[in-house]
C-alpha cells in the first residue's frame, strides 16, 4: 500500500480535496483532486479529476434519511469513495485549510484538543468560514481518528507584518480585543515565495504578489517575509473582488445602517455577496464574462478592478521600500492577459515594461530586458502547499 496525504478546503457549501502520494519531493500535480459542491442545497455533486485533468467522477450524492447532504455525510461519501476506488493508498495525514489562526498561529500546526479549542475561539473573527473548517476537521476525526490532521492557516504568512501594518486607528481597547489587520490567502503567497527563486534572481528582494481570483488580494514581501497586505481584519478589505466590496469608507456603513435601516445580516450579504464586480456591473462576478461583454457597466467594473490594483500596488511598493519583482497569480492573474496588460501599462512610470508577446502567450516571465522590474505569471498551488506543510511537520 502506498502512503498519501489528503488536503481539504471546507467551505460553507463545498469541500475541495486533493490526494498527493507521499514522495520526496511530493509531486505538484495531485493524483486526484475535486470537490463536493452544493452541500445543504437541493443537489450535491461529487466531481473529481485525475492527474491528467480528465473527469473521473461526476456523481450526485444522496442526503441523510431523505434530507440534504451535510458536511458529515459529504465527508463520509468522500472517504467511502476514496477507499473503494483507491485501495492502493493509505491516507497518513490530512491537511486542512483554516481561514483564521488569530494572533496565535504563525505556522502550520498539528491539530490537538487545545488547538481545536483555539479554532472555536477564532469563530467570531471569521464567522463565515471558520465553522466550516472546524466541521471538516471534526468529520475527519470521526471517520479516521488515528490519522494526524494539520491546520494550515490563511493568516499565518502575514504574522511577520510589522505591528504598525497591523493596526487600525481604533481605540487601544478595541485593538487589544484582536480587531487588527490579519491578511489572508497566505497559502497562495507561501507557494509563490517558495517557487519564485526558480524564475527570478530578484526573489529575495522586494516582491509584490497579486493573487487575483474570485477573492483577491496583494501582498508586499521583502526577503520572503510579508510586510503588508491588502486584506485586513476580514476578507472584504482591499481590492474589488468577484462579489466582495473591497476597501470601503467606514462612513458608508454608518450611513447605510442609519438611512436604510439595514440589519447586520443584510449589510453582510450586500458587502460580501452582492458587491464587487457583480455589484458594479450588475452583470456577472466572472471576469471572463465581463471581458467578453460590450456593456459599459462591464467595462466600468473591469476598469475599477484594475484601478484598485494599481492604487494598492503603489501603496504596497511604498511599504516595501521599492519593488524588484511583480507576480500575478490566481484565476485572473494566471489567465487574463488583458488584466495584466492593463495593470502593467499603468505602472510604466516605475520602469516596468512587459513583453506583449510573452504576456499574450501566458509565459512565466513577461517583462522585457529593459524593465527595471521582473514581471512573472506563476500558477498558485495551495493544495500542494498544504500537503508539503503536513509532510514537513509530521516528518513523513
Ligand atoms: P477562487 O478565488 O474562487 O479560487 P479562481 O482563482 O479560480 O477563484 O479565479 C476565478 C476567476 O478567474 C473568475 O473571475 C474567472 O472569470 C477568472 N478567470 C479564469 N480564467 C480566465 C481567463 N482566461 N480570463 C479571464 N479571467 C479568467
Amino acid at each position: 500500500m502506498s502512503k498519501a496525504i489528503l488536503t481539504v478546503n471546507a467551505g460553507s457549501s463545498s469541500i475541495k480535496f486533493a490526494l498527493f502520494p507521499l514522495a520526496k519531493p511530493i509531486s505538484q500535480k495531485a493524483f486526484v483532486s475535486g470537490q463536493i459542491d452544493g452541500i445543504g442545497a437541493d443537489e450535491t455533486k461529487l466531481i473529481a479529476k485525475n492527474q491528467e485533468g480528465e473527469k473521473i467522477v461526476n456523481r450526485t450524492l444522496a442526503g441523510v434519511d431523505g434530507g440534504k447532504v451535510t458536511h458529515d455525510s459529504a465527508f463520509n461519501d468522500l472517504f467511502t469513495w476514496f477507499t473503494e476506488t483507491y485501495k492502493e493508498f493509505e491516507i497518513v495525514a490530512v491537511g486542512h485549510r483554516v481561514v483564521h489562526g488569530g494572533e496565535l498561529y504563525s505556522k502550520p500546526t498539528l491539530i490537538k484538543p487545545d488547538v481545536m479549542k483555539h479554532l472555536e475561539d477564532f469563530i467570531p473573527l471569521a464567522p463565515l468560514h471558520e465553522p466550516h473548517n472546524i466541521a471538516g476537521i471534526k468529520a475527519v476525526l470521526k471517520l479516521q481518528p488515528n490519522v494526524p490532521q494539520v491546520a494550515c492557516f490563511d493568516t499565518a504568512f502575514h504574522r511577520t507584518q510589522p505591528e504598525v501594518a497591523q493596526l487600525f486607528g481604533l481605540p487601544k481597547k478595541i485593538t487589544a480585543e484582536g480587531v487588527k489587520r490579519y491578511g489572508f490567502h497566505g497559502l497562495s503567497y507561501e507557494f509563490i515565495v517558495q517557487a519564485l527563486p526558480e524564475y527570478s534572481h530578484r526573489a529575495n528582494g522586494r516582491v509584490i504578489v497579486c493573487h487575483l481570483g474570485n477573492g483577491a488580494s496583494i501582498s508586499a514581501v521583502v526577503d520572503k517575509q510579508c510586510v503588508a497586505t491588502t486584506l485586513g481584519f476580514s476578507t472584504i478589505d482591499g481590492l474589488v473582488m468577484g462579489t466582495r466590496v473591497g476597501s470601503l469608507d467606514a462612513g458608508v456603513i454608518i450611513h447605510l445602517l442609519r438611512t436604510k435601516n439595514m440589519s447586520v445580516d443584510q449589510l453582510e450579504k450586500m458587502l460580501y455577496k452582492e458587491s464587487g464586480l457583480l455589484g458594479v456591473s450588475g452583470i456577472s462576478q466572472d471576469m471572463r464574462t465581463l471581458l467578453a461583454s460590450d456593456a459599459p457597466e462591464a467595462r466600468q467594473a473591469v476598469e475599477l478592478f484594475c484601478y484598485r490594483i494599481v492604487r494598492e500596488i503603489g501603496s504596497l511598493v511604498a511599504a516595501a521600500g521599492g519593488i524588484d519583482a511583480l507576480v500575478f497569480t490566481g484565476g485572473i492573474g494566471e489567465n487574463s492577459r488583458e488584466i495584466r496588460r492593463n495593470v502593467c501599462e499603468q505602472l510604466q512610470w516605475m520602469g516596468l515594461h512587459i513583453n506583449h508577446d510573452a504576456n499574450a502567450a501566458n509565459e512565466v516571465f513577461i517583462s522585457t530586458g529593459r524593465s527595471l522590474i521582473d514581471v512573472l505569471v506563476i500558477p498558485t498551488n495551495e493544495e500542494w502547499m498544504m500537503a508539503k506543510h503536513a509532510q514537513t511537520l509530521l516528518g513523513l
